[in-house]
């Protein structure tokens, strides 16, 4: 999945890529909005615009995944953090961090901001739905709106999956790095609990398809597959950045001695 991607512009600094597979989910987005869930809620519109409608919403889900991941690279970039940039691809879109956080606490804010952000578009997004509603805009208009709202927060929702590297993943990493102060330990563990939950994702994907739910089916089956491999992929990256890196290993562990002193005192 993870093939070419194009770059497209640069916001605050920080490059916006889109990977060639996240033109397939714009065209998939596209056509099951157009096809089925406009037409489902709002009958007996021209044809037409129940495709303006679906490729209306297909660049808001762009939109709101870019505002998502721009949010923890400005996070990021506060604790000073080097990012590369943004990059979209079919399952929504990576921040991608050069390196660990120096610390539990930027990790934790850096990871919770992005749900957060989402969950505030959220919000904004339903407000402006109503205030549209009682001003009598056009049903077109205000199903965009309605359906971008509910969006963020399912976005915000699956983030908040305790499956590293996800950001609830991330969240428990940061709780457990602080607990015990052995990044790679909590790195393990919520791994592990990643990996887990890909694993039952992938099996109720199978029960679904066998219980007739195909297409739902199948999207839960890719996306378990997809965190289980993200989770195992990122704690070998975890390693392998110690093994090539040792003096980042020692000012790891310096700083985790700081942190057990700052704690005694
Ligand atoms: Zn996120």
């Amino acid at each position: 999945m993870f093939g070419r991607s194009v770059s497209l512009f640069k916001l605050f600094g920080f490059e916006i890529k889109v990977d060639i597979s996240w033109l397939i989910l714009a065209a998939l987005v596209t056509w099951s909005l157009a096809s089925g869930l406009f037409p489902e809620y709002y009958k007996h519109l021209p044809a037409a615009s129940y495709w303006w409608m679906g490729a209306t919403g297909a660049v808001g889900l762009f939109l709101s995944i870019i505002f998502h991941e721009l949010s923890h690279s400005l996070m990021a970039r506060r604790y000073g953090i080097s990012m590369k940039g943004i990059t979209l691809f079919i399952f929504g879109g990576v921040a991608e961090m050069e390196d660990d956080p120096p610390n539990s606490k930027a990790e934790f804010l850096t990871a919770i901001v992005g749900p957060l952000s989402s969950i505030l578009i959220g919000i904004v997004l339903f407000l402006i739905k109503l205030w549209g509603e009682i001003s009598g805009w056009p049903v077109t208009v205000t199903g965009v709106l309605s359906y971008l709202a509910w969006l963020n927060i399912v976005l915000a929702a699956f983030n908040l999956l305790p499956a590293f590297p996800l950001d609830g993943g991330r969240m428990l990493r940061s709780a457990l790095w602080s607990w015990k102060k052995d990044l790679r330990w909590a790195t393990n563990i919520a791994a592990n609990v990643g990996s887990g939950l890909g694993l039952m994702l992938v099996i109720g994907g199978i029960v679904s398809i066998f219980m007739g739910n195909v297409i739902g089916g199948l999207w839960w089956f890719m996306i378990g597959l997809f965190v289980r491999s993200a989770a195992q992929r990122s704690y070998q990256q975890l390693l392998a950045r110690n093994l090539f890196h040792p003096e980042k290993k020692m000012e790891l562990n310096d700083f985790e001695k700081k942190d057990l002193r700052s704690e005694k005192s």
